[in-house]
């Protein structure tokens, strides 16, 4: 390709709501543009990488034995009604209705597309395993689409489906998967980790995220520093354990706090620590109040809350609301006299003499104790997980904390939809039971913005040869020079004939101007050629995440780039 001949955009304002690097880098080096909140148009140079991407991924699913069909993007409301979820999924799903006012969606997920077809198509246990996937655009439409191609409302994902006998069998294909997986993001180029998950509204028990580390990730995840434990904060087990000595118990207090509305205001005001102190938060469980405690010094996790309810939607009470169930207002809560469902975190327990609101504005409560005081319905795990904890596996390391972005995502589904929508088979002994099912996604888009949320430096993109939209760019210095033309030129077919994606910046530009260009698009590999290396029959080699260039005969050169192509690129 010649950058002359290459569609690319002129340099323009970036969108004032691009926040993150690659919102902005993915806008200004040309490779997209939007059309719609959240809804964006891929140019040319940004969807060779999408491609490059694809082709990894489709390789790896068809090496672990998966088939890819292409399912439809509209699908009949009667499918989600099947599986259960039409009414559930709620405002993400973008639906609309045909001319005779039928009910369809655009696909947000497909598993009750897949799980439809394999039960009108597979009857016999002879058929099964089966691992069916495709690579297509998915369809959420999320309450904040943001950072660009991040989160989107329009996406592009793989998404493969096994079905299998047994739970046996559902283990190897997971296995399969999970294998697939490490190979995908080998191959990407990309610093990832994988995590053990929550499965959220998909349903199922076993799930592990592909998390592509960045400190601007919305995931935050949490390993062990002794064994092999990582997990998401959503869903790593928090181990509880005393801050400082249980105290004998005092009689309980009641304190004048006035304006004192944060825990951190209040420490100060008492003179007593955060772990001293009880966060009492209100919610509202599928339209049910509900109260959650945590020692001062950590966070609730909604996500256990809501599992442990069981519940579709667990939200935090507004504060008129909470105002009304408790008489306070959000700082001066507690559960002293509460006479809500109080649900407390395992720590809670091992709390004495403790510190909470009155339930009154401006009071607040000294020396409670749990059990005397009050008694929740329930100690469940109901905190954060936090850097400093102690493993909840291992129970000898401690947990590190580190933030990335969720690329990949496996699940073990069980029978959950192929109960509900009769996907059985018959086994050995002719007897009819439900298939045993997984499902599996990366996101494509998203990946493309992990990786240069993971790869960039001021000057631009640093793509990972492997999806890099050209591995190589050839500059002529000065495309009036003959001589310097001559020789880009016949590199520059000597490439192409080698195999190599090599663009030639053949404008008539200053040579900085073509660096910026080359640097802000993230080509891996440069190659300059000027007068003063042409007199020296040679030419300039450079590696986008190095400095220094190296000089290189110019009958060397492909041989150069060969070299260092296959240093950094985990081989297929
Ligand atoms: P998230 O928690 O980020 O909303 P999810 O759990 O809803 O993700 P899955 O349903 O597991 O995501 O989808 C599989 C993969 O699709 C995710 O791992 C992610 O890479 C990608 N993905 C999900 N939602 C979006 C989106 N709105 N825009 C771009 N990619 C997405
Ligand atoms: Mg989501």
């Amino acid at each position: 390709m010649r950058a002359t001949e290459l569609f690319f955009p002129p340099l323009r304002e970036e969108p004032s709501e691009a926040e993150t690097i690659s919102h902005r880098l993915l806008f200004r080096a040309g490779m997209i543009r939007k059309t719609a909140g959240g809804i964006y148009t891929y140019l040319p140079l940004g969807y060779r990488v999408i491609k490059k991407i694809i082709n990894i991924v489709r390789e790896e699913m068809d090496r672990a034995g998966g088939q890819e069909v292409g399912l439809p993007i509209v699908q009949p409301a009667e499918l989600w009604m099947q599986s259960g979820r039409w009414l559930v999924y709620g405002d993400e799903m973008f639906r609309l209705k045909d001319r005779h006012q039928r009910d369809f969606c655009l696909g947000p997920t497909h598993e009750e597309v897949i799980t439809d077809i394999v039960n009108h198509e597979v009857h016999s246990y002879r058929n099964l395993p089966l691992l069916l996937y495709q690579i297509q655009n998915k369809y959420r439409d999320e309450i904040r689409p943001r950072f660009g191609l991040m989160r989107g409302r329009e996406f592009i994902m793989k998404d493969l489906y096994s079905f299998d006998v047994d739970e046996d069998g559902l283990e190897l294909s997971y296995r399969k998967m999970y294998e697939a997986y490490c190979r995908v993001f080998d191959r990407l180029g990309l610093d990832y980790r994988v995590v053990e998950a929550d499965s959220g509204a998909i349903g199922g028990n076993v799930s592990h995220e592909f998390i592509v580390l960045a400190d601007t990730g919305e995931s935050t995840v949490v390993f062990c520093d002794t064994c092999q434990y990582a997990a998401n904060v959503e869903k790593a087990e928090s181990v509880p354990e005393p801050r400082g000595d249980r105290e004998e118990a005092s009689p309980v207090q009641k304190v004048h706090t006035p304006g004192q509305r944060t825990i951190q205001d209040l420490c100060a005001f008492l003179g007593l620590p955060q772990h001293r102190q009880v966060k009492t938060l209100v919610y509202v469980a599928d339209g049910r109040p509900v109260v959650a405690l945590v020692r001062g010094d950590r966070e609730v996790n909604e996500i256990k809350l809501k599992n442990h309810l069981g519940a579709n939607q667990v939200e935090m009470a507004g504060e008129s609301v909470v105002r009304e169930l408790t008489g306070a207002g959000f700082g001066s809560l507690g559960p002293v006299g509460l006479n809500l469902q109080v649900y407390a975190d395992r720590e809670v327990a091992l709390m004495s003499n403790l510190v909470c609101g009155a339930n009154e504005d401006d009071y607040h409560y000294i020396n409670v104790n749990p059990g005397r005081d009050f008694q929740p319905a329930a100690y469940i795990d109901l905190r954060n997980a936090q850097e400093g904890d102690l493993c909840p596996v291992c129970r000898e390391g401690r947990l590190k904390q580190t933030r990335g972005i969720e690329t990949g995502h496996i699940f073990k589904l069980g029978t959950k939809y192929s109960e509900k929508m009769d996907a059985t088979f018959l086994d050995e002994k002719g007897k009819e039971r439900p298939m045993v099912m997984g499902c599996y996604g990366i996101g494509i888009s998203r990946t493309m913005a992990a990786a240069i949320e993971q790869n960039y430096d001021e000057d631009g993109i640093i793509w990972p040869i492997a999806i890099a939209p050209f591995q190589v760019i050839i500059i002529p210095v000065n495309v009036k020079n003959r001589e310097q033309m001559q020789v880009a030129e016949s590199l520059y077919s000597e490439m192409q004939k080698a195999g190599l994606e090599v663009i030639m910046d053949d404008r008539d530009e200053r040579a900085g101007v073509k660096f910026k260009d080359a640097d802000l698009i993230g080509i891996p590999i440069r190659i300059t050629i000027g007068p003063k290396s042409l007199q020296a029959g040679q030419v300039e080699v450079k590696k986008r995440w190095e400095k220094d260039f190296e000089m290189v005969e110019i009958d060397q050169a492909l041989a150069k780039v060969r070299a260092i192509i296959s240093a950094a690129a985990v081989q297929a």
